[in-house]
C-alpha cells in the first residue's frame, strides 16, 4: 500500500483496538513503528496477536513505548524521530465521558495537545490523528458533510470538536501538516468487546455467542454507518502519505456512506452465528430506553475523503463481519 517507501511512524493507542490494526498493516509493509500506549483501554494480548502476525524481521522495527499521553515527557519520548503520527490514543465512549468528563478531558484534550507539541518540537513531517462522527452532536442533516456540525451531546463530542480546532490551530500557526478523521462506528477483530463500555458489534456477538440477552436501546430503527476496520487503515495510510497540499488542514468522513439499523445489525449477526450457535434460531433481542447522549441517525457523505485522499472503502458492513467472524468466534469465550 505504500509503494516501498519507508518512514517511522508514531501510532499512539498501539495497544487498542484501531491502533493495533494501523501497527500490523505498517509493519506488513516493512515500515519502522513506535507505539505509545498506558493501556488504559489497551491490551497485551493485541499486541501479542500483532507479533504473530507478521515477521521476526517486522517485528524487529516495532517499539513499544509504554507511557501517558497526559505526561509531556512520555510524549517526547515517543515523539522522538517520528515521520509521521497516526494519534488514536483516547478514551473512548459517550457513556464513559457522561460519568467521567474529567477524564476524558485530560487524555482526549490535555493529552492530544501534548502529543501535538511533541511532534512539532521532534520535527513531524505529519499529524493524522482520530476524531469522531460524535462532532455532528445535534445537526440533524444527512448524509453528514463535513462543513456542517451541530453542538456537542456529550463531553466525548466535546473532545473531539476541540482536537479539531488545536490540530488547525497547529497547521495555521506552525504550519504543520494535520488531517482529522472523523470515524463512524468502526468494527473488527482486536475490538474489545468487554466491559461496560464496549462498542455494539463485539458486545452483541459476545452476548449471542454466550447465550446472553442482546439489548437494543430504544426501538431499534437508531441507525449507524457501520465502517470495517480496513477501511480506516487504508484512510490513515492516505492521509499519512497524500501529497496534495489542498489535502492537508482537513477533517474527513471516514465511514462506507450506508445506513444499518440496530434491528439489521442483530438480524445480520445472528444469521452469521447461527451456523454454528443453533440456540440463536428464535433469538430475539431485549429492548430498552434510549441512551442519554446518543444520536438517532448517523450517515456519512465520504465523498471529500475519496477526491482530495484517494479513499475507497473495500468493505461494506456484511464484507466486514464476513472477514472478521472467525477472530470473534475464537477470541469470545
Ligand atoms: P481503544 O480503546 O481500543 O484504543 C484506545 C487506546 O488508547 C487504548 O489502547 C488505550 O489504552 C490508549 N489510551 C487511552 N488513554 C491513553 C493515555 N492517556 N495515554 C496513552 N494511551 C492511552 O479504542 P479505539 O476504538 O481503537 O479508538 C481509537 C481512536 O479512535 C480513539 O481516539 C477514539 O476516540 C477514536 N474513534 C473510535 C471509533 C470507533 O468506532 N472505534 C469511532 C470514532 C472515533
Amino acid at each position: 500500500m505504500l509503494h516501498n517507501i519507508q518512514k517511522r511512524w508514531l501510532v499512539t493507542g498501539a495497544a487498542g483496538f484501531i491502533g493495533s490494526n494501523l501497527l500490523e498493516t505498517l509493519l506488513k509493509d516493512d515500515q519502522h513503528v513506535t507505539g505509545l500506549d498506558n493501556f488504559a483501554t489497551g491490551h497485551r494480548h493485541n499486541l501479542s496477536q500483532v507479533k504473530k502476525l507478521v515477521t521476526a524481521r517486522q517485528w524487529s522495527r516495532f517499539k513499544m513505548v509504554q507511557g501517558d499521553i497526559r505526561v509531556e515527557k512520555d510524549c517526547r519520548r515517543a515523539a522522538k524521530g517520528a515521520d509521521i503520527v497516526l494519534h488514536q490514543a483516547a478514551l473512548g465512549s459517550v457513556p464513559r465521558s457522561l460519568k467521567e468528563p474529567l477524564q476524558s478531558h485530560a487524555s482526549n484534550v490535555t493529552g492530544f495537545i501534548n502529543l501535538l507539541e511533541a511532534a512539532r518540537e521532534a520535527g513531524a513531517r505529519r499529524f493524522v490523528y482520530a476524531s469522531s462522527s460524535a462532532v455532528y452532536g445535534d445537526e440533524e442533516g444527512l448524509p453528514k458533510v463535513e462543513t456542517k456540525i451541530g453542538r456537542p451531546l456529550s463531553p466525548y463530542a466535546a473532545t473531539k470538536a476541540m482536537n479539531e480546532i488545536y490540530a488547525d490551530v497547529f497547521g495555521r500557526c506552525y504550519g504543520m501538516e494535520t488531517i482529522g478523521l472523523r470515524y463512524f462506528n468502526v468494527f473488527g477483530p482486536r475490538q474489545d468487546p468487554e466491559g461496560a463500555y464496549a462498542a455494539v458489534i463485539p458486545k452483541w456477538i459476545a452476548a449471542m455467542i454466550r447465550e446472553e440477552p442482546v439489548q437494543i436501546n430504544g426501538d431499534g430503527e437508531t441507525s449507524r454507518d457501520f465502517c470495517y476496520i480496513a477501511n480506516v487503515v487504508q484512510a490513515n495510510l492516505k492521509a499519512g502519505t497524500v501529497a496534495k497540499t489542498v489535502a492537508l488542514g482537513q477533517v474527513y468522513n471516514v465511514a462506507v456512506s450506508e445506513r444499518t439499523t440496530l434491528n439489521q445489525l442483530f438480524e445480520m449477526l445472528r444469521e452469521r452465528l447461527l451456523p454454528r450457535c443453533a440456540h440463536l434460531k428464535n433469538f430475539k433481542p431485549v429492548y430498552r430506553d434510549f441512551r442519554e447522549g446518543d444520536v438517532r441517525h448517523s450517515h456519512a457523505d465520504i465523498s471529500k475523503a475519496c477526491r482530495l485522499l484517494g479513499y475507497k472503502p473495500k468493505y461494506d458492513i456484511q464484507q466486514g463481519l464476513d472477514e472478521a467472524l472467525d477472530w470473534y468466534l475464537a477470541n469470545t469465550r
